[in-house]
């Protein structure tokens, strides 16, 4: 039996109920309005008093109300059909309904009932199978969707039946399974899962060793992401945070993308669903839709909803993990998601912490950059989840609670400049202070010297080395005037803007440089290296500014043209005909 209850305080969309029977943390509720039921969760328990956020507007809620529980926690609906959905943050489909968002007390399926799709089994009759293994497959646009042993089954159980290949529907039984002592468990193509209990059914975690290809050089060339790993990109309004994103979701070589907006303006919601519908997938030529999954929340919306909406993201991304597939989670902002938890914490009345957020914000945060990684599954195959969120702290003050308990979680850091967007130098990404922390690990080292050149981490360790030495040379020349500073200084600096210009920055809208392979990258890095290496001989500081904007033109010209093809080559003709009088007098 399931508990029920009556409210006995509202505080928003905090709301008090007086309970009859067991209630347990994380429990959904409903509460009774007048012909609407609205969705709850319990997120406190003290005797007999539960406080429940509710995921809707409680306006006109009354004290007395009847609430019902369910005995279940918030869970995602898992199957085929997911992709090329955009869900708010309860999974309600967006497209089943006319405007964006949903009268009150209306949930709409996430799944299609109706929808008919192609089963092939992967297992036989006698065969023992355990929670997490591949049943059977589903074609999906371009994945294999798998159909898989209920994630909450307890040890092995054997296949009693499982139906021929053919055309079924979600709710059909597709295999049946049965224990030692005789229990009968119906499979079919899709299962749920609370969201806040991360998806385990698989073999292990394993530490990242593969490099994420994103095609974004100040990322790939300076700071690497792994396959599986973590990055956060904190950064002031207006400095390129979700045009960053979004350029990740189209370019990062992974199979699926699952993307959450969270808390963002109702119209910039409605304009980036536009826009993704419009992106083209570069490698199926495709809508990019097809392998994406889209979760909205708008700042309008109660924040227990904008919660929901993160954890939910990362449960659909663990779930296509467990297929073998490599997925690319993005959260806009995880700022948004702290504030909520900091509204519901601070209608508590819990004890506060930094800035009124909870005091458990630095393990929260971290528990959930730690759902992310590479895992090992039952089958040997590898799967993949790799999370990236950004930030975006009041005022860009990077030492805010957020930032600091993030920068805690995530493994690479990708400050957005407001003075890098200010000048408009795209991606705004500030190369000293960003960082990747897999490059400390000796994988992720091995793996970049043994796809790209031996000495790639090197090369990476001097570009950074560049970057910084002419950094001081600007404060320098800054401080006592062109005049006042040796040639040499200014040499190093435009050494340094020539790295910037041609590696760091990239055009996320032109057609060809908003993507570059990792092997583009390496022969750009190294043929600017090589000319950074070299020491020329000039007579004055004027001429040192014009021989590197003429070579930094010629770069940019060849990033703008199809590697190795015509027009590339003539631009590097062009470049190797320029540098040639000045050569080395080392
Ligand atoms: P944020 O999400 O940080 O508030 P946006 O991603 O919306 O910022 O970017 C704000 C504006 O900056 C964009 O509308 C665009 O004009 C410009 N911008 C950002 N990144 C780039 C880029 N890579 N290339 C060109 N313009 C960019
Ligand atoms: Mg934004």
């Amino acid at each position: 039996m399931n508990a029920i209850g009556n409210v006995t305080g509202i505080t928003a969309n905090l709301v008090t109920v007086r309970t009859q029977g067991a209630v347990a943390q994380n429990e959904i509720c409903y509460l009774q309005l007048g012909p609407y039921r609205l969705m709850g969760e319990v997120i406190k328990v003290r005797g007999d008093r539960a406080f429940v956020q509710v995921f809707e507007s409680t306006r006109g809620l009354k004290t007395g109300n009847p609430v019902r529980f369910t005995g279940n926690m918030l869970e995602v609906h898992l199957g085929p059909g997911m992709l090329n959905k955009k869900y708010d943050g309860l999974q309600n489909d967006l497209d089943k309904i006319d405007e964006l968002f949903l009268e009150r007390g209306v949930y709409t399926p996430a799944l299609d009932e109706e929808d008919e799709w192609e089963f092939t089994p992967l297992v036989k009759t006698g065969m023992e199978v355990a929670a997490g293994d591949w049943l059977g497959e589903i074609p999906e646009h371009s994945i294999s969707h798998k159909v898989m042993a209920p994630f909450e089954l307890k040890g092995h159980w054997r296949v009693d039946y499982v139906v021929p290949k053919g055309k079924y529907k979600l709710e059909d039984t597709l295999i049946m399974l049965k224990n030692q002592d005789g229990e009968e468990r119906p499979v079919g193509m899709a299962q749920k899962w609370p969201i806040k209990r991360p998806l385990t059914a698989y073999r292990h975690k394993l530490r990242p060793g593969k490099v994420l290809q994103t095609g974004i050089r100040a990322i790939d060339s300076m700071s690497p992401m792994a396959e599986g790993g973590t990055g956060f990109i904190p950064g002031p309004f207006g400095s390129g945070k979700t045009i960053l994103q979004h350029s990740l979701s189209q370019n990062a070589r992974t199979d699926v993308i699952i993307f959450a907006a969270c808390g963002e303006r109702a119209n910039e919601i409605v304009g980036l669903l536009k826009e993704f519908e419009e992106l083209e997938d570069p490698r199926t030529g495709h809508k990019l839709m097809e392998r994406l999954v889209l979760i909205c929340n708008t700042s309008n919306m109660p924040v227990a909803a904008r919660e929901a909406s993160v954890y939910t993201a990362m449960t659909i991304a663990e779930y296509y993990r467990l297929m073998g597939l490599r997925v690319l989670l993005l959260a806009d902002s995880t700022s948004r998601w702290a504030q909520a938890m900091r509204e519901m914490s601070n209608r508590l009345e819990e004890l506060p912490g930094p800035d009124a957020y909870p005091m458990d914000l630095t393990a929260t945060i971290a528990n959930y950059y730690a759902r992310a990684g590479r895992v090992e599954l039952r089958n040997h195959q590898h799967g993949s989840v790799t999370f990236i969120g950004t930030v975006s702290p009041a005022g860009g003050n990077l030492k805010e609670p957020v930032t600091e308990a993030t920068k805690k979680a995530a493994r690479c850091y990708y400050a957005l400049s407001q003075q890098r967007a200010d000048r408009k130098r795209y991606p705004a990404i500030e190369p000293v202070e960003s960082y990747s922390k897999y490059l400390e690990y000796p994988e992720v080292t091995d793996y970049l010297n043994e796809h790209l050149t031996a000495n790639w981490t090197k090369l990476l360790e001097k570009a950074r080395d560049l970057l910084l030495r002419g950094r001081e040379a600007a404060e320098q020349i800054n401080i006592l005037g062109d005049d006042g500073v040796p040639i040499a200084y200014h040499e190093t600096y435009w050494k340094a803007e020539m790295l910037d210009f041609v590696i760091l920055q990239q055009d996320a809208f032109d057609d060809i440089d908003k993507f570059t392979p990792l092997d583009r990258q390496q022969y750009m890095l190294e043929r600017v290296m090589k000319v950074c290496d070299r020491s020329f001989k000039f007579s004055n500081f004027e001429e040192v500014r014009q021989f590197f904007q003429q070579a930094i033109n010629l770069f940019r010209q060849m990033n703008y043209s199809s590697f190795k093809g015509e027009a590339f080559q003539r631009f590097e003709q062009q470049l190797d005909q320029h540098l040639a009088p000045k050569e080395p007098v080392s």
